[in-house]
């Protein structure tokens, strides 16, 4: 371990709380992440010391406004080695990242009879938009499966590409899985058969380095939430030639460059994309916690997590009627389990009552529910602030509420 443990859980203040009386043990990471100080500090400081709206201001707090912000763009560009910060534009978050994806690249690429491809593992975040296009479109999405360890079938993927496929659009981790796809390998198929390629990176972006140039993806999706930033803030990072030639999503505030009733011009890149007044205190404060995951180092972070994925699974794998879903070696720190003869519900909730939070349900992605045959599972999710002496506690109040059943 290169880091320092407790040094980092000072830095979390929700963390240092008692639910119903126990220490809250935080296994919900994968939904959304917590924040550290640094995080609410930079909110608080914008607030209090320079917010004002930015772009196209002649006064000093929106002076400093814009420059904060612009400088977060900057921040993400270095993160996932964009080209060019033209190419990174703020959403507020991952879904509607996707949704302006597959509403501008639909209008500019997609037509009648043009298929989409899928993968049977997509959070609906990444299946409804595209589910939208090729209805206003009459086009048609086919699904790329999975198989029962949760890999991509990826075998397949030649064959399901025809001379109508337009895009693949895939999650880089899962999740409900936590299988790491291997993207490149995917986009290299995609781009020898000329089909574009849009990754979900909403749960890898915190979790691995991201090189959006060494990978080769025409888009990338990730939300600041799940990265230990402020919520309503999401990264879109597209090709330029493909961004340059899609048409807006919203229309209105900083995306124009001229309006007439006779017609509207369109703003440069990434401008064009940003429609209205955007997240700016969270998008300033989404810099401060790039800065927190840069200092710790991403490489240390995901290290940890790995170490605590293996120190779970081999615990809990012993518990009768155990089973996991997801067992591919390439796995993020996500557990979705099930326990035979009790309902994932009351699994959760049990273990909320022992201060332990974790997720239930189908997780939004109910084709893979579909796939294994289930209504949903509860999901262990850790981050780098999470410890080994936590895991012991999940594993023994998860005995405990077993033995209630
Ligand atoms: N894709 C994946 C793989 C996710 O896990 C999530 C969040 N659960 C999303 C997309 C949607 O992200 P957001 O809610 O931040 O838009």
């Amino acid at each position: 371990m290169s880091f320092d443990l407790i040094k980092i859980r000072e830095d979390f203040p929700i963390l240092d709380q008692q639910i119903y009386n126990r220490p809250l043990i935080y296994f919900d990471n994968a939904a959304t992440t917590q924040r550290p100080r640094q995080v609410i500090d930079a909110l608080t400081r914008t607030y209090s010391e320079y917010y004002g709206n930015i772009h196209r201001a002649a006064h000093f707090l929106a002076d400093k406004a814009t420059l904060a912000y612009e400088e977060t763009r900057e921040k993400i560009r270095l993160l996932i080695n964009a080209e060019t910060r033209e190419q990174i534009i703020f959403t507020k978050g991952t879904t509607e990242s996707i949704n302006l994806a597959a509403f501008a690249f639909g209008e500019a690429f997609i037509h009648e009879g043009d298929e989409i491809i899928v993968s049977e593992m997509e959070h609906h975040s990444n299946i409804v938009p595209w589910q939208l296009l090729a209805g206003r479109k009459g086009a048609k999405i086919i699904v790329l499966p999975i198989d029962d360890e949760g890999r991509l079938e990826l075998e397949k993927l030649e064959s399901l590409i025809s001379p109508r496929t337009k895009l693949i659009a895939v999650t880089h981790v899962s999740n409900v899985l936590g299988t790491i796809n291997p993207i490149k390998k995917i986009t290299a198929i995609a781009h020898s058969r000329n089909v574009r390629i849009f990754v979900d990176g909403a749960q890898a972006a915190a979790h691995m380095h991201i090189d959006v140039q060494d990978l080769d993806v025409d888009f990338y999706a990730f939300s600041a939430h799940k990265m230990y930033g402020p919520n309503g803030v999401g990264v879109l990072y597209g090709k330029k030639e493909l961004l340059e030639q899609m048409p807006p999503y919203q229309g209105g505030g900083e995306m124009i460059s001229e309006v007439k009733f006779s017609g509207t011009t369109y703003n440069e890149l990434p401008y064009k994309f940003e429609a209205g007044t955007p997240n700016i205190s969270g998008v300033i404060a989404f810099g401060a916690a790039i800065d927190y995951l840069g200092n710790i180092g991403i490489e240390n972070a995901a290290a940890w997590e790995m170490e605590l994925l293996t120190y779970a699974t081999n615990q809990l794998a012993r518990i009768p009627g155990f089973r996991i879903y997801g067992t591919q070696v390439e796995k993020s720190g996500v557990i979705s389990f099930n326990v035979e003869g009790v309902h994932f519900f009351d699994l959760g909730t049990m273990l909320d009552k022992f201060g332990i939070a974790v997720r239930t349900g189908h997780h939004c992605a109910d084709p893979l529910m579909e796939h294994f045959g289930i209504q949903g599972t509860v999901r262990a999710s850790f981050a780098f602030y999470n410890t080994k002496e936590e895991i012991d506690v999940f594993v023994e109040a998860l005995k405990k509420v077993i033995s209630m059943f």
